[in-house]
């Protein structure tokens, strides 16, 4: 991926079942992830099973990774995504 996208700028869209199913899948592949998610995030609630949400490219591995929300951040204001090839956190 060139340099000249910026982690800000999303990737591509996903449905509800996509985003679940990543954020599952990753739960699963990194070790602490669903409590690091659950202390730093609120759950999305209910959503609507048409709703998009944005996926983002990694910025730690822009190549192959990509951010998939995973609730809204407690902290601060903005989603809170987690990637899914290293299974670092971000805010967007
Ligand atoms: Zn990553």
């Amino acid at each position: 991926m060139s340099s000249n996208i910026g982690q800000n700028y999303p990737y591509t869209r996903e449905t509800e079942a996509q985003r679940a199913a990543a954020i599952e899948r990753a739960e699963a592949a990194f070790d602490g992830l669903r409590d690091r998610i659950s202390s730093e995030a609120t759950p999305l609630g209910t959503t609507a099973s048409d709703e998009l949400w944005w996926v983002w490219a990694c910025p730690v591995d822009p190549a192959v990774g990509r951010l998939h929300v995973a609730g809204y951040a407690r902290e601060r204001h903005g989603l809170y995504a987690v990637c899914d090839k290293c299974g670092r956190s971000f805010l967007r």
